[in-house]
């Protein structure tokens, strides 16, 4: 119940983990947790597990994909409200995020039996290549969005033939332990998908380097991502790897202004900014820039913030204390902007924020925040907006709004980011592939490839010379 719960672990707390509510800063649960002894035996099982889900029938294994899909609808209400509970969300999207797991399960389901190598035209005889699975996969998943994150890696690997060991945040175990439970009970084997809570320097450095586990699929931190990147290559792991971003949301003076600044509030204060691809770069046209912020304002100021599970709640809290004292250093009073409401008292509460007349280069201009932060940065021209679009170690999403199509395609060209859209906020579908450029990560997930990504390919020659005479 006190705000110690959310600090950073000592070495004697790391036997369990804590969960705490964090729209009330109750303790919803303690869970035992995962040492590298606990990943080492996992690792054990789920090899045998994976030998035989890789032999079993094409069309069983999409079946048995296809029956947990069917159990995470049947429970699709039960994990939306665990996922408040525990990560803070608003009801609305925790069921979106349970249905993306359904989805995404579904989805890799329809791939087991699509997933087809290649005949190779070749002298002498028959060339034809195999996608074979490759073993043991490795997901390590961040507290933002527990559930679809955990699925992205999960859903293709095991539709691949691959076992799967998911080690979910310190802060967010639950949902991904019920959604091992409903595994078996779907008629999943036993050890094909383990589920290891855990603290990450202790269980996810233990996949990392743990030699019988052949990729690893990591979201969180660009920190940590260079760091499993790096321990991972000792071993030449396959790694694949979804970082932070920084994403502009460009406004062009042709757009249509209205249904930019409507849209652009939820573009960085969807889950309470906590979004990879939150556009917290609003880069606007100077010649309608004053204009754009007296539509803005009133949206700001319009977005619901409070109890997550009210269905009329448009933004929850943050996920921690730690989080929030995060997101406040980068907000000094000395900034000038627009700033919406939030409730007070218990929780990790932090309002909607625009911050104006912001240097490009100050530290809440360059840096991730993850939390419900945007500045707005004017721009001369299209050369200048895309200059200034670029100007970050980042690239994985962005946002173009113009009226003209030959600039949105132009300007989609020359950002250099995984993830664009125009006159939109969308970056995430199940079956558009997702992933970022330059230091948002490396690899893609989802998409028509995401099976593929969890496969070795092995080219074979058959010769259809006879035998020597
Ligand atoms: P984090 O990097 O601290 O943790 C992410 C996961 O890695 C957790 O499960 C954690 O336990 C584990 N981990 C931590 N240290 C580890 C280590 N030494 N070895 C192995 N695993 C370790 O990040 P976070 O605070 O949980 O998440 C927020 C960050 O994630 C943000 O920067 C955000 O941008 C990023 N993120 C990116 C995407 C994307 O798809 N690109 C999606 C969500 C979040």
């Amino acid at each position: 119940m006190s705000h110690e719960l959310s600090h950073e672990p000592e070495l004697s707390e790391l036997s369990e983990l804590r969960v705490v509510n964090p729209a009330t800063e109750e303790v919803v649960a303690t869970v035992p947790a995962a040492t590298a002894a606990d990943v080492d035996a996992a690792v054990v099982r789920a090899a045998a597990a994976q030998a035989r889900w890789a032999a079993l029938a094409p069309g069983d294994r999409a079946r048995l994909l296809r029956r947990f899909a069917a159990a995470v609808d049947e429970h699709l209400e039960e994990l939306a409200r665990l996922e408040v509970r525990e990560a803070g969300h608003t009801i609305g999207n925790a069921r979106w995020e349970a249905g993306n797991v359904r989805d995404l399960l579904d989805y890799a389901a329809g791939g087991v039996e699509r997933l087809t190598g290649r005949q190779i035209p070749v002298a002498g005889g028959l060339d034809v290549t195999i996608l074979e699975p490759l073993g043991v996969v490795g997901v390590i998943a961040p507290w933002n969005f527990p559930m679809p994150i955990a699925a992205w890696g999960t859903a293709p690997a095991l539709a691949a033939g691959n076992a799967v060991l998911l080690k979910p945040a310190e802060t967010t175990p639950l949902t991904a332990l019920r959604l091992a439970e409903l595994a078996l009970e779907a008629g999943f084997p036993e050890g094909l998908f383990q589920v290891l809570p855990g603290h990450g320097p202790v269980a996810g450095d233990a996949l990392v380097r743990h030699p019988g586990v052949a990729k690893i699929v990591f979201t969180g931190s660009t920190t940590v991502g260079k760091q499993v990147l790096a321990k991972g290559s000792a071993l030449l792991k396959r790694v694949t790897l979804e970082l932070g971003g920084k994403s502009p949301n460009i406004v062009f003076a042709d757009a249509d202004l209205e249904a930019a600044a409507a849209a652009a509030p939820m573009s960085f204060l969807d889950n309470s900014g906590q979004d990879c691809c939150a556009r917290t770069r609003i880069l606007v046209q100077r010649t309608v820039h004053d204009r754009f912020l007296e539509l803005l304002a009133p949206a700001i100021e319009s977005v619901v913030v409070g109890d997550p599970a009210d269905e009329k709640t448009d933004m929850g809290p943050l996920i921690s204390r730690v989080q929030l004292e995060r997101v406040r250093s980068y907000v000094t009073d000395d900034l000038d902007g627009i700033r919406g409401k939030a409730p007070e008292g218990p929780g990790f509460w932090f309002p909607p924020t625009v911050l104006t007349g912001v240097d490009p280069h100050a530290r809440v201009a360059v840096e991730e925040v993850f939390g419900p932060v945007a500045v707005v940065l004017p721009f001369d021209d299209e050369a200048d907006a895309v200059a200034l679009a670029n100007a970050t170690d980042y690239g994985l999403s962005g946002s173009i709004w113009t009226r003209d199509v030959g600039r949105a395609l132009r300007v989609s060209q020359a950002v250099r980011a995984g993830n664009l859209s125009v006159n939109s906020h969308s970056s995430v579908r199940y079956s558009t592939p997702f992933g970022g450029f330059k230091q948002s990560g490396v690899g893609r997930e989802l998409g028509p490839d995401a099976l593929t990504a969890f496969t070795e390919t092995k080219n074979v020659f058959i010769s259809t010379e006879g035998p020597a005479q």
